[in-house]
């Protein structure tokens, strides 16, 4: 079967012919890839920005899949069309005994410590798997969990946004800022989004953003419009962080989700103490946000902005995450 694997960091991941699993090992499920998704982070794994990733590996974390085999106890079946965390859980460390089975702590990363998805057959966890209710696509599916379920945890549950809140955006035009801004006007927000690229400003609009900024410099222009934010989902990270920290209000939350050039930054100490802001790190979604972020599909709450390509068509995803100019997330099928 074709699937596409990184050899080396710093190299180009290729697709290869590899061998088939021939079965699903115990507590596993076989299946038939329909979507995956690509996301920032098979890019940063295959820069060596993951050391822990083993290689070499198949990429991808992101999926949707046609059951084809179970080996254990589950809700599954041979048939059904599934999806699941961006990982494997233990079901049984403090985190996941308490429902945060995105901190699980013996978790293993699809495309990094075990095979990923941008393959025609995986291995999946059946613990960390849900199955896909009917009306969501299998596009859609293959981002509920890295995208929607994430979003909807980053957003409400760390961020703790409610109905009326002002929420901003950054790169509100990429594969999780255009579903961030859908996922806070589903809870009720004014979202202000921002994008570096004119030629996105209207889809954005389209989705749902009360407000457009487009620019690097925004934070002026936030304060002037709303007065500020309660909420930033950043969704860049090191370059717009000082902007977004600017344009929170008095015991405003940046909710950090994306961090593309893995930098640091200078956290202005006294900004923080006296506007009592406060920064929380998001990552991954649990398995009540996954199957409530399949359910917001279903009802049309969550509309997909995809674009898919063929299994082999792979490196123009890349490409255009590396540019910057993916309007949306790009999904492979296999
Ligand atoms: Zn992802």
């Amino acid at each position: 079967m074709r699937a596409v694997v990184l050899r080396g960091f710093g190299e180009a991941p290729k697709l290869e012919e590899v061998e088939r699993p021939a079965h699903a090992p115990s507590g596993h499920a076989l299946v038939e890839v329909k979507s995956a998704g690509v996301c920032y982070r098979d890019l940063l794994v295959t820069q060596g920005k993951f050391p822990r990733a083993r290689l070499p590996v198949v990429l991808g974390h992101e999926y949707s899949g046609r059951v084809l085999e179970v080996n254990g106890e589950s809700d599954i079946e041979e048939g059904d069309l599934i999806t699941g965390l961006i990982h494997t859980i233990c079901d049984s460390c403090e985190y996941c005994l308490t429902q945060r089975e995105n901190l699980c702590a013996n978790k293993r990363a699809y495309g990094e410590t075990v095979d990923g998805t941008f393959s025609e057959v995986a291995v999946v966890d059946l613990k960390s798997s849900v199955k896909v209710p009917e009306g969501v696509s299998p596009e859609a599916a293959s981002i509920a969990s890295c995208v929607v379920g994430m979003l909807l945890y980053g957003i409400r549950d760390v961020g703790e946004a409610n109905r009326g809140d002002r929420v901003l955006v950054t790169g509100a035009g990429g594969g999780v800022g255009i579903h961030a801004v859908q996922v806070a006007r589903a809870i009720g927000c004014k979202v202000i989004a921002v994008t570096r690229s004119e030629s996105k400003a209207e889809e954005i609009r389209r989705v749902g953003a009360h407000e457009v900024i487009v620019g690097s410099a925004f934070s002026d222009e936030v304060r002037k419009l709303w007065n500020g934010v309660d909420i930033a989902v950043e969704c860049v990270g090191e370059p717009t962080f000082n902007e977004s920290m600017r344009s929170l209000r008095v015991g405003g939350r940046i909710v950090l989700i994306g961090n593309v050039t893995v930098g640091t930054f200078p956290l202005p100490l006294g900004l923080v103490i006296l506007k009592g802001l406060s920064v929380r790190g998001v990552v991954g979604s649990t398995l009540a946000n996954l199957r409530e972020a399949l359910e917001m599909m279903a009802r049309g709450e969550v509309r997909p902005v995809v674009r898919t390509l063929r299994l082999e068509e792979f490196g123009q995803a890349f490409e255009a995450l590396k540019s910057g100019s993916a309007l949306g997330r790009f999904v492979l099928r296999p």
